[in-house]
């Protein structure tokens, strides 16, 4: 049978903070995940622009505070949003770079780019971290990677999810399924195969990331995910932390050394990586020290702190996380003794204290974290990308051993199905929400609705389409809304159309209407946003993203020019410090040899920047040819 996916296939974790990349090993029999060119198994979403070159990953990361406006983070939280949403207002406040208004009020990012204004919308920028994420593996499994499960939050709403997977296919991917996140944990750990036949079970997720937490209380039964809840706070997480113990040595270094490095970006930049690594070294152990040189003034920084200390200053935005567990577990309606795993995912959830407080909530329950929480779901997005594309022969007992490594087991393989987060319909009589797919509904899907008119005579109506759980369909939100006409007279409450909801597995919603009186099938699709990308839009950033690509193989082969030839000037240099030199070379060829280096140097230092890549690898290359014979003779 011919596979429906070629290639190898991908799960793609793409966090707001750090993203992350799996792959099922079928060979081995488990999912690996792959490191990054910096060794690194988390890279940053993090993209950067400089003079002369565009930075993904740790790379732009390190430079982010000596390039602040041209350093681009969180596209998270900008995707699918408009720019007028209070949610992006807000942000806007916090970030450094510039976001402004663009067509349709989506939100535009501006950066400096080799000297130019670039304007970049959130799918774009997520496109450059998706590619970043795509090389990786490429690297890794040393052949193209096309397809790709992407992972994105469980509250995200149908704009949202289609504008991620416009960002995959502006890198180049083929989005399999967009997954919830809290669903990927929960199959990492396998513990969708842990149900009985015809069982359920209540997982609760617990998700404290770099900068949001999220908390999800998914019930499977069969093979579908059910999303009863879901809570969270949108800033709260590892960066808070951080920051409290920044302000704790602001203070200490003003108390020892009676200056004030607070509105220093810099010292504070490099005080907060420090704390940022005591931060994580408490989690395994009870005290770490911090050794800044040179911090402010010349004065070094050196001190300590414990892991009492450290929870003492987060306490309360602990027990905020506290709070929100227990108002999702309330809102699903769920007591808490009938959750039958805990599931820890996020870097900041290794914090003990947090794993403590988690515990006793639940009562003492043994929480999911044998998988690295910062791995875990980008590990079930692998693991659902194989099943998708027939990778796995068997779907394997996932339960990870102690080293993490899984066992093969005879099960009839499945794909895990997702449901509809929210309730989908349209605007009936009276502004009434009428719903035709409910929340939790297993998706694919497809279903009809009968409309009425709402008036006598009425030969037009406008038909709109709502997401939320809002009895009055106005104060949910509107998706999208076209009309039908050519309906004939008659008196209201006339059934002049059937309306027909399909969620594709990505859930992706298209709404069509057939007027049943003129017999037309009078077929109007919704699939786009008004802040969404069109097709066109989409190939331009295709097109974009090559351009980039070519540009940043530009500035890669610049540099190995300069470097090869900056090398074969220290190769000439040594040569003419050998001892025996005079006794080797004529005068005449260590002259040769002494302006050969002088026109190099030259052309690397002078106008570094203006010289064409052909000149310095022509140049090379006469310079080799020629110095060939007189350094042979030197050896
Ligand atoms: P995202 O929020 O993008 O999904 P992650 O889940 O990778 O990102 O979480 C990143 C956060 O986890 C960072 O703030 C980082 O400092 C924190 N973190 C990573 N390892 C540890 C650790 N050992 N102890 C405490 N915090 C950690
Ligand atoms: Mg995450």
């Amino acid at each position: 049978m011919a596979r429906k996916y070629q290639g190898h296939a991908v799960g793609i974790d793409l966090g707001t903070t750090y993203s992350c990349v799996a792959v099922w090993q079928e060979q081995h029999c488990r999912v690996e995940i792959i490191h990054n060119d910096q060794g690194n198994r988390i890279t940053p979403s993090f993209v950067a622009f400089t003079e002369n070159q565009r930075l993904i990953g740790d790379a732009a990361k390190n430079q982010a505070a000596a390039n602040p406006q041209n350093t681009v983070f969180d596209a998270k939280r900008l995707i699918g949003r408009k720019f007028s949403d209070q949610v992006i207002q807000d942000d806007i406040m916090l970030w450094p770079f510039k976001v402004t208004a663009g067509v349709n009020d989506k939100p535009m990012i501006t950066v400096n780019y080799m000297g130019q204004e670039k304007n970049l919308c959130a799918e774009e920028v997520s496109s450059m971290v998706l590619t970043k994420m795509r090389e990786i593996a490429e690297a890794y499994l040393e052949s193209p990677v096309k397809n790709a499960v992407v992972t994105v939050p469980a509250y995200f709403n149908d704009a949202q999810r289609k504008a991620t997977i416009d960002a995959g296919v502006i890198a180049g991917l083929n989005v399999m399924r967009v997954m919830n996140e809290p669903t990927a944990a929960a199959v990492a750990y396998g513990l969708d195969k842990r149900t009985d036949y015809d069982g359920e079970r209540n997982i609760f997720v617990f998700d404290l990331g770099g900068g949001t937490f999220d908390v999800s209380l998914l019930t499977i039964k069969g093979n579908a995910f059910k999303v009863k809840a879901t809570a969270g706070n949108t800033h709260l997480g590892g960066e808070d932390f951080d920051n409290r113990m920044v302000n704790y040595f602001v203070q200490e270094f003003k108390r020892k050394n009676k200056v004030d490095i607070n509105r220093n970006a810099k010292a504070l930049r490099r005080l907060r990586s420090a704390c940022e690594k005591a931060k994580r070294s408490l989690s395994f152990l009870v005290v770490a020290t911090i050794e800044v040189d040179s911090l402010f003034q010349g004065i070094d920084f050196s001190s300590s702190i414990n892991r009492a200390k450290f929870e003492e200053m987060n306490m309360d935005l602990f027990d905020e996380c506290m709070k929100i567990v227990e108002s999702c577990v309330m809102d699903a309606k769920m007591d808490k003794s009938k959750i039958d795993d805990v599931v820890l995912v996020g870097g900041s959830s290794r914090i003990p204290k947090v794993q403590q407080l988690l515990q006793d909530f639940f009562n003492g329950k043994e929480l999911c974290k044998s998988i690295n929480p910062d791995e875990a779901v980008a590990y079930g997005a692998a693991v659902q990308a194989a099943m998708l594309s027939e990778d796995i022969k068997n779907v394997p007992n996932l339960e990870p051993q102690n080293n993490s490594q899984l066992v093969l087991h005879n099960v009839p393989q499945l794909v895990l199905q997702d449901v509809t987060p929210l309730s989908l319909g349209i605007s009936a009589l009276g502004d009434i929400m009428s719903v035709v797919i409910p929340k939790n509904t297993c998706i694919p899907v497809n279903k009809t609705k009968s409309c009425v008119t709402s008036q006598d005579n009425q030969t037009i109506a406008l038909i709109k389409v709502y997401e939320g759980e809002r009895t009055r369909a106005s104060d949910n939100n509107l998706l999208g809304s076209f009309t039908l006409s050519g309906i004939p007279p008659s008196p209201r409450c006339f059934p002049f159309s059937v309306v027909c909801f399909y969620i594709n597995e990505n859930g992706i919603l298209t709404v069509s209407a057939k007027n049943n009186a003129s017999g037309t099938s009078n077929k109007i699709t919704i699939t786009n946003h008004k802040e969404r990308l069109s097709i066109e839009d989409i190939k331009k950033l295709i097109q974009e993203a090559e351009n980039y690509h070519i540009e940043d193989k530009k500035f890669l082969r610049k540099a190995n020019a300069v470097n090869a030839l900056d090398d074969y000037i220290y190769k000439m240099t040594n040569t003419l410090k050998k001892k025996d030199i005079n006794l080797k070379l004529s005068s005449q060829e260590i002259q040769l040899i002494e302006d050969a280096i002088a026109v190099a140097k030259n052309l690397l230092e002078e106008n570094n920047k203006l010289v064409e890549i052909e000149v310095l690898e022509d140049h090379l290359e006469g310079l080799e040819s020629r110095m060939k014979h007189i350094i042979a003779k030197t050896i």
